[in-house]
């Protein structure tokens, strides 16, 4: 049992940190200056463009991926692109119907309501929305008991963007009312290496392109790490090397981060070593690493793998997780894995 991680502050977690809030100025406000996915953008500008010359709202539209990927930013484009309100809530948040029924009367037509993590809606809620999704109507109660009254409203047609970073455990009714289901991939290093450039001179920091792109290979294809590495750089860059970040001064900055070259920080080091140690590898079964490193299965799943899987260090098999002969090298254990690194 590993327990002295600290996962809560972990400086490449993919989820928002109370720091993030601050980076409004570094979100992209159209989809050209929205960096990657190039096919989801290609696609969207054609039905963005289709949808203005028919004065229609936009089909219903599912973001799915990883934490981190500007799905938020996306549906907050979408929004600008069409000329209409953007409204945001998410699944936790929508308790009631009588929520979701506050929202929807509200819109006019044409807007865009934003639900993120639509996989924690409450099914009651969920209910409310197929009809508003697909006949742009719902049926509320009014009144309890024996004097309890439907109530049929009328909805402005509006589009919903969902966003999930599990499309899989939406249900098919929900996924069926999506004219659009988009999956947001991670980013190359080269589109990682123009965010942080981009990023770097809204803050107004110098910034070389050696600089940007040896934070960019370590921000393990997320945006959002990306942007966060770069102002902690920055700061060492300020009292260590005058200010501009290059290569040397990013070098230094994230080794004493701790993050190595590949983004990797102690907790992935120190869960690849524990599956190494303790299960010669592996397969070990999900619930059994999550018990291991303490934290929840749904977020290793979610936010530590893709990662993992996608620079060939850990892969998933039905009998559990394996780490891969890469990770070995990365990490200089010997394949038989008995050397203790502990
Ligand atoms: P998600 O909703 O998928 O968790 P966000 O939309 O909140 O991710 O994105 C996180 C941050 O990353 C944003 O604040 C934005 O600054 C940055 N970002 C995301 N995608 C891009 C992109 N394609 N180009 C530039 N910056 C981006």
């Amino acid at each position: 049992m590993i327990d002295e991680m600290d996962f809560e502050n972990r400086l490449v977690s993919m989820e928002s940190l109370p720091e993030d809030d601050g980076d409004n100025p570094l979100r992209p406000r159209s989809l050209d200056e929205y960096i990657g996915q190039e096919k989801v953008k290609e696609n969207l500008k054609v039905f963005i463009e289709a949808a203005k010359i028919r004065s229609e709202a936009l089909d219903h539209v599912l973001l799915y991926g990883p934490p981190g990927l500007g799905k938020t930013t996306l549906a907050a484009i979408i929004a600008n692109e069409l000329g209409v309100n953007f409204r945001i809530t998410s699944g936790p948040a929508l308790e009631r119907p009588g929520d979701l029924a506050a929202l929807l009367t509200n819109m006019d037509e044409g807007d865009v309501l934003f639900i993120d993590e639509i996989h924690r809606m409450p099914r009651t809620v969920e209910e409310i929305l197929y009809p508003a999704m697909e006949d742009f109507a719902i049926d509320i109660m009014n009144g309890k008991g024996q004097g309890a009254m439907s109530i049929h409203l009328p909805l402005q047609k509006f589009t919903l963007i969902g966003a999930t970073t599990r499309a899989g455990q939406l249900s098919a009714p929900l996924r069926d009312r999506f004219g659009m289901l988009m999956r947001l991939e991670l980013y190359t290093p080269e589109e990682l290496g123009q965010i942080v450039r981009r990023s770097a001179r809204i803050l107004g920091v110098p910034c070389t392109e050696d600089g940007s792109l040896e934070i960019a290979s370590r921000s393990r294809g997320t945006p959002r790490i990306a942007n966060r590495l770069l102002k902690r750089v920055r700061d060492f860059a300020l009292v260590l090397t005058g200010g501009e970040i290059d290569e040397q001064a990013a070098r230094i900055a994230l080794s004493r981060m701790d993050i190595d070259e590949l983004g990797l920080d102690m907790v992935d080091r120190r869960m690849l070593l524990a599956m190494i140690e303790h299960y010669r590898g592996g397969p070990v079964g999900l619930e059994t690493l999550a018990a291991m490193i303490g934290e929840e299965a749904v977020t290793i799943e979610d936010v530590y793998e893709p990662y993992l899987m996608q620079i060939g260090f850990l892969s998933r098999t039905p009998r559990g997780r394996v780490v891969l002969p890469a990770a070995y090298q990365h990490l200089g254990v010997p394949m038989d894995g008995q050397q203790s690194m502990f």
